[in-house]
């Protein structure tokens, strides 16, 4: 069976995952949400969504009346994921948010209690857990083939252009390049150890005289310290460009660059004091279908996804803390 996605927003990610459905064995396109009717018409031509299936912004909470949705699909920018995450589980669908889970801790733990006292699930984008390089790269830094990780670095960046793009917007981003690209960072130190961290500390460089930077953060790197005493390094950057993380255990390393791409990511490990292309596994699905259909599989089966509201919640309580040790130049407790 296939359940019914609706697409919340047709900007540049949407057009990454919108085609992504003819892989999926279990989810199909059925809605499109839109500011721009002409925009969701040709969309829908293209994705071959029914007339009965557009929506705008204003006519959205009239979802709950379409039986051929399923699950709806916020891919807003970060400010509008908390309002229309609590509008469609009104509506009783359940919900797939696009990272960062929302602006706030606060705000996500509002989202995971609306979708409780629907009955409904919610799952965050975290694609790179459907990805077949960094499950990779998970099971060997867990399995002991490199030891016990003792340092992860992990970095994530890009030099952002147009200053008056909504991710340089406070209100609609939430946070800088820590919120866009750098949870990236957190996330892989995170799913590498398999950890939770205990205490954080971070260091930020933002020149406020740039226009990109009056209201959001540009550069800041933070430490992370876990249970087993594995340390984690990592860069969040609007300023250069970073894709790569590399954990290193007490007998080996095992490497990914590009580390979270939407394809081509690559691995390397250390062998016997040499570097070796390690290949990546095949994989039944690419990253975004397999996303796509893991929630409509837990939909059906009852089980909880793997990324669920939970794991957005407990990255935006770490972001909190980066921020506040950033800004008292001091570690944070977790
Ligand atoms: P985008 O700017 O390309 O698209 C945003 C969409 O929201 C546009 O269609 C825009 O018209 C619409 N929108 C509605 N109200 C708006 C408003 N007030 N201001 C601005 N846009 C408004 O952004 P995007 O890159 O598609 O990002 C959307 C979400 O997806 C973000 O939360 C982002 O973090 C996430 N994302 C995730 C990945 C991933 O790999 N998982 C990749 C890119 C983006």
């Amino acid at each position: 069976r296939r359940l019914g996605y609706a697409i919340v927003g047709l900007g540049g990610y949407a057009d990454v995952i919108l085609p992504r459905f003819a892989e999926c064995r279990h989810s199909r396109v059925t809605a499109l949400v839109s500011g721009s009717p002409e925009k969701a018409r040709r969309y829908a031509e293209r994705y071959g969504v029914p007339e009965r299936g557009l929506y705008t912004y204003e006519t959205f909470d009239s979802i709950r009346d379409n039986p051929d949705v399923d699950i709806v699909y916020v891919v807003l920018p970060n400010g509008m994921h908390h309002e229309y995450t609590l509008r469609a589980a009104a509506a009783g669908k359940h919900v797939m948010c696009e990272k960062p889970m929302a602006n706030t801790a606060a705000e996500a733990e509002e989202m995971i209690a609306a979708c409780r006292a629907a009955g409904r699930k919610l799952m965050i984008g975290y694609r790179c857990h459907f990805e077949a390089a960094n499950r990779e790269a998970m099971r060997i830094a867990r399995s002991g083939e490199i030891g016990r990780p003792r340092v992860v670095t992990a970095e994530h960046g890009f030099t952002i252009g147009d200053p008056a793009q909504w991710r340089l917007n406070r209100a609609l981003a939430g946070g800088g390049s820590l919120m866009d690209i750098g949870i990236y960072s957190l996330q892989a130190a995170r799913y590498l150890t398999g950890e939770e961290p205990v205490e954080v500390t971070a260091v930020e460089a933002t020149d406020r005289s740039d226009p990109r930077f009056r209201e959001v953060e540009d550069r800041i790197n933070f430490q992370l310290r876990f249970p087993s005493g594995a340390l984690a390094n990592c860069v969040s950057s609007y300023g250069s460009n970073h894709n790569r993380f590399r954990v290193v255990g007490d007998k080996g390393w095992v490497d990914a660059e590009p580390a979270t791409a939407y394809s081509g990511n690559r691995l390397r490990r250390l062998k016997d004091w040499r570097t070796e292309d390690h290949p990546v596994p095949e994989a039944p699905q690419n990253q975004f279908s397999a996303q796509l259909d893991h929630l409509s599989q837990c939909v059906m089966t009852g089980v909880e996804p793997i990324v669920a509201g939970e794991e957005g919640l407990r990255d935006m309580r770490i972001i909190k803390a980066i921020y506040l040790s950033a800004r008292e130049h001091r570690a944070v407790s977790l």
